[in-house]
């Protein structure tokens, strides 16, 4: 029979596998039975609106058996099976499993530890094996399909025959060597006990024939009885009181169930009892999945309703801004058999998914008071999708989510919350001021920055688009309202300076007047400042919608039409240039007003529409 080949990236993986240290090997158990379980739970789910899935539910089970002398150990499920072309796509192609996302090029150090930590399902089988046989038959279908590799060389696929629907899988084992002894793995003793580390809380029963030697009845002679045991406790992890779980335990339920290679950031247990009983297992990933910013992402929680799933994403369970919440919610207020249009009005359903909201909250709060790195961190993942939950819905989850944020601060360029910025405002300080721009090293240079931090406040650095939108849809936190430092009435003058400020305003009128004449539409006035530090000239907006609200817009499909910044060009009337600008001809004024007005936009982190015009300007200048 023809070899087919595995594909190049199956091929790498695999011999990586193989060569993977001895510790990790004994994984491959746990992979096999958790595949298994996923088979049994396709079939039950299908059973729920297919009359024809007439499988008991008491009979849905996971048989193991080990063979010294053929040396195989087999793992046999009577879940949906698969059918011929099912068994080529799932087992040809390593890379499409979702449990191999992970950066593949990664030195091999790391890979090793990967499957070490996580396994990649079905083909860890080959660290422990020099043949598998996989015999599957999908449910209703006549005939059973055989699988069969030796590794890297490729597979066979043929006709067979099964009993039942489902899918055997045996493994012939390597031969022991002098470190790795195979033959562990046909012991008794070994396969109970890697069921109890691993699988224990399987939720359906992991079977095996053991013997047992008993002393026979009115004799004192023994007797070998072999007897069919179930090895697991098969009560699912979160029926399991919180203190008898090990962390390793809800790590490993994570990553397998999840497919994360990294462990949870957060493992958040919640059971409920009163409006609405339910328990909750949740987890807060430590990175963002390869696709979450992207309309492929789908958030859910799997439901259950007593211990049987009825769903495998419930969409209306997360709140988007928590979307990137994984786990699972397990109800008895539930029926089996409610449609999903049925769930959308559910009334428990909306009362779970709002003491949800608010237990992922307090958790993310608990984290960020106890483990700051952390936090961080997740934030770094995360943070985008909290703030873009600030913008949407009209503010209308702001309450929910303003002590979540984050935001980098000219106070050391380290994190800040909204509370900490308050709380350290200094007496005197009446906004929260922040500044927008490209990154936080362009924004600090920022000319208005400066003229804020002078006087001892702290700027927000605003460096993603969604950022001013969420703060302005906020308007004030603890009663501080937002300023944009770019903004005209940055007001930080004190009676005197302002004062002083309307008088220069006045006898520089004709001046201004014919600086804004030479500007024409760019801009809507030129104003004197006395905020502004060393910089002579310095770009501000009329108002609140501030140049960078307006670039973010632009960008968006059909924004080139919507609303435009009022640009406002501000002199420091305190600077030298400005002394001179008041000694100039109306042809030189021209000349400087287009150089400052050029150098304020640059300043802005903006482009300027005529650089050679700029350049003449400034030649024109230098002669
Ligand atoms: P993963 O489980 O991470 O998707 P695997 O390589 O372990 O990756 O398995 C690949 C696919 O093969 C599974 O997604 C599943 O569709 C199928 N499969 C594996 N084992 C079984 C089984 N015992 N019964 C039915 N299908 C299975």
């Amino acid at each position: 029979m023809a070899k087919k080949q595995f594909k190049t990236e199956s091929k790498k993986l695999l011999e990586m596998m193989i060569h993977s240290i001895y510790t990790h090997k004994e994984i491959f158990l746990r992979e096999l039975i958790s595949n298994a379980s996923d088979a049994l739970d396709k079939l039950y789910f299908r059973s729920l609106t297919d009359s024809t899935v007439t499988q008991t539910r008491d009979a849905y089970q996971i048989m193991l058996a080990v063979d010294k002398e053929a040396r195989t150990i087999t793992i046999a499920d009577n879940g949906c099976g698969m059918t011929a072309e099912e068994l080529e796509k799932n087992l040809g192609t390593i890379a499409k499993s979702g449990s191999f996302d992970f950066k593949r090029d990664n030195e091999q150090k790391e890979d090793v530890d990967i499957i070490g930590q996580f396994g990649v399902g079905f083909y860890s089988a080959f660290m422990v094996s020099e043949k598998i046989t996989v015999t599957s038959k999908a449910y209703g279908a006549e005939v059973a399909t055989i699988w069969e590799s030796t590794g890297v060389d490729g597979y066979t696929v043929r006709e067979g025959e099964m009993d039942t629907h489902g899918t055997k899988i045996v493994l012939t084992l390597l031969a022991d060597t002098e470190d790795e002894k195979y033959s562990e793995f046909l012991e008794e003793y070994k396969i109970r006990s890697l069921v109890k580390k691993y699988s224990d809380y399987i939720r359906y029963p992991i079977k095996m024939a053991v013997s047992k030697t008993q002393k026979k009845a009115d004799s004192d002679e023994y007797e070998t009885l072999v007897e069919v045991q179930t090895l697991n406790n098969m009560v699912p992890l979160w029926k399991r009181a919180q203190s008898e779980v090990s962390e390793e335990e809800y790590r490993h339920f994570y990553t397998d169930k999840f497919y994360d290679y990294e462990a949870p950031a957060r493992t958040i247990v919640q059971k409920s009892e009163g409006a609405s009983t339910f328990t909750a297992l949740l987890f807060i990933p430590t990175h963002a999945p390869y696709n979450y910013y992207s309309k492929e992402y789908e958030k859910g929680l799997e439901l259950y309703s007593s211990g049987v799933m009825i769903m495998e994403k419930c969409a209306d369970l997360l709140p988007d801004y928590f979307s990137f919440v994984k786990g699972l919610v397990d109800s008895s207020d539930l029926s089996l058999n409610i449609s999903r249009e049925m769930l959308q009005h559910d009334r428990q359903l909306k009362v779970m998914a709002r003491a949800i909201e608010k237990k992922i909250k307090n958790d993310l709060l608990k984290m960020l008071t106890e483990d700051r790195t952390k936090y961080e961190r997740f934030f770094d993942a995360f943070g985008l999708n909290l703030k873009y939950g600030v913008y949407s819905d009209f503010g209308m989850h702001k309450e929910v989510l303003s002590d979540l944020l984050l935001f980098k601060s000219s106070k050391e360029q380290k994190y800040v919350t909204l509370k900490e910025y308050v709380e350290g405002m200094p007496e005197g300080q009446k906004a929260i001021y922040y500044a927008s721009g490209e990154n936080t090293a362009k924004i600090a240079m920022l000319p208005q920055v400066e003229a804020v931090t002078s006087r001892g406040y702290e700027v927000l650095y605003l460096t993603d688009e969604v950022d001013e939108f969420a703060l302005r849809v906020m308007e004030t936190y603890m009663e501080k309202p937002f300023k944009n430092v770019s903004t005209d009435k940055l007001e930080l003058e004190g009676e005197e300076e302002k004062q002083a400020l309307e008088e220069e305003n006045t006898q520089n009128a004709d001046l201004l007047t014919k600086m804004k004449g030479f500007l024409g539409e760019a801009v809507a006035a030129v104003k004197l400042s006395a905020t502004l530090g060393k910089h002579p000239v310095s770009l501000a907006s009329e108002g609140d919608f501030s140049v960078e609200m307006e670039r973010v817009l632009s960008r968006t499909p059909g924004g080139e039409d919507g609303p435009k910044a009022q640009t406002v060009l501000q002199l420091n009337y305190t600077h030298p240039v400005f002394e001179k600008l008041k000694t100039l001809d109306d042809d030189k004024l021209a000349t400087y007003t287009k150089i400052l007005y050029s150098e304020a936009r640059l300043l802005a982190g903006l482009t300027i529409d005529n650089p050679v015009e700029f350049a003449q300007l400034i030649s024109e200048v230098m002669q």
